[in-house]
């Protein structure tokens, strides 16, 4: 078993290839990162050098875990967001940015062309990609007000506007950037160079959660881009909701794998803790707050499991990732919560892990939709009506 909060039994459905890999990805997170962890956190450094040692693991692309096609299973996939956000959900995010979000925008949105051009090169890190949508006065939002603009010129176009709170941008080749067509009004995705005449970047710092990963505002003035970059799939926001709707199984994945940490990490303090003569394990309050954990965390892997067995079949609705993520977001924040306060005051130092997964779980909480916005999502699936305001 992989983790203790995998109390079904879910990893039993993985290969042994695909169960080996994981092994590897543990012990490489663990060899590679955890002595330099706590102090990447404390002074919000980025371990970008980590992409090559795990683009070196073939987690995507080894041949034992291709399955029929060229991509691995979908239960693997979800247990590698899992291990990776038990670890540490900066480092998860640095590598699910590529291979997830910006791979899944390239899969989905490009052109038969641009797959063949860019998609084989992903999961090297040969480039690294980032996605470009929310702006400084558009979150949630976002979808009906977007002021990025896109005008056509010649063979090309031209996009002006800025873009806020972009993961990963400032290791980013290229960025796959949002904007309105000035033409016909709707949603276009562009692959644009992060060298490109016109781009700049200022970092966002002082982030109290995922304090590892860049965060960066993305400016673009007047930048020229090829219509041979726009992603030929993506004609309008609906195009783009239905790939976010897709890809929220990972926060799914990514609450579980973070519950498990931090259950773990609370578990073995309070094992080792003594107050009053005996482990703090042994006292009837602590132990219903680790049941609660545990709770959680094991529901959350259920529900990531599932989630994941229904796009398998294609029979995912928005509702179901919708709730996924706004569910299991809420459950990890309370897991996180629990876990900090049984580990008492070292539950607020850095090093102690659970800190760490108390704050990174208000990132998860926020992004992939909010959980109000997801919870409004849900809201107009079962009730037919929507309670957003247009
Ligand atoms: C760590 C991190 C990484 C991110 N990475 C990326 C990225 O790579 N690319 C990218 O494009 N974006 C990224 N984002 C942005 C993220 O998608 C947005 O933060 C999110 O969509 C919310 O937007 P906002 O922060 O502007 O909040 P706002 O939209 O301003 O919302 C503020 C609050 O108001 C609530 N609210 C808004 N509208 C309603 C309503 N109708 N009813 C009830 N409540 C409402 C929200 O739920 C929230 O609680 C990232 C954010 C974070 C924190």
């Amino acid at each position: 078993m992989t983790a203790p909060t995998d109390l079904f039994g879910y990893t039993g459905l993985l290969t042994d290839a695909e169960s080996a890999k994981l092994a590897n990805l543990r012990a490489l997170l663990e060899e590679r990162a955890r002595p330099q962890l706590a102090q990447w956190w404390e002074h919000g450094e980025c371990p970008a050098h980590l992409r090559a040692d795990l683009a070196a693991l073939r987690l995507e692309d080894d041949p034992a875990l291709l399955d029929g096609g060229d991509l691995p299973r979908a239960l693997y996939l979800g247990f590698r967001h899992f291990e990776l956000a038990r670890f540490d959900m900066s480092i998860g995010t640095l590598y699910g940015g590529q291979v997830a979000m910006f791979r899944t925008l390239i899969r989905k949105g490009g052109s038969a062309e641009q797959v063949a051009r860019w998609d084989p090169h992903i999961p090297s890190f040969a480039f690294t990609g980032c996605f470009a949508l929310t702006e400084p006065g558009h979150g949630s939002d976002v979808a009906g007000s977007l002021t990025t603009t896109a005008v056509r010129d010649g063979d090309g176009w031209r996009i002006t506007g800025r873009k806020r709170w972009i993961g990963n941008a400032a290791l980013s080749d290229v960025f796959v950037v949002v904007a309105r067509d000035s033409a016909d009004g709707n949603a276009k995705a562009f692959v644009v160079p992060r060298d490109a005449d016109g781009v700049s970047l200022e970092d966002i710092r002082g982030k109290i959660a995922l304090r590892m990963v860049r965060n960066a505002d993305i400016v673009l003035d007047d930048v020229r881009v090829a219509e041979s970059d726009r992603l030929g799939r993506i004609d309008s926001f609906r195009d783009i909701a239905a790939i976010l709707a897709d890809l929220r199984y990972v926060a799914g994945w990514n609450a579980a794998g973070l519950q498990a940490g931090a259950y773990e990490a609370a578990l073995r303090y309070t094992l080792s803790r003594e107050q009053f003569g005996r482990p703090i394990a042994g006292f009837q309050l602590v132990q219903e707050k680790l049941a609660r954990m545990l709770g959680n965390a094991t529901a959350t892997l259920a529900m990531a499991v599932r989630l994941t067995a229904l796009r398998d079949a294609g029979t995912a609705e928005e509702l179901h990732s919708a709730l996924t993520k706004t569910w299991a977001a809420d459950r990890a924040r309370e897991t996180v919560a629990l876990a900090r306060e049984v580990c008492g005051a070292e539950g607020i130092r850095v090093d102690s892990d659970v800190a760490r997964y108390f704050a990174d779980a208000e990132a998860l909480y926020t992004f992939e939709g909010t959980h109000e916005i997801n919870s409004l999502i849900v809201g107009r699936a079962i009730t037919g009506l929507s309670a957003f305001t247009r």
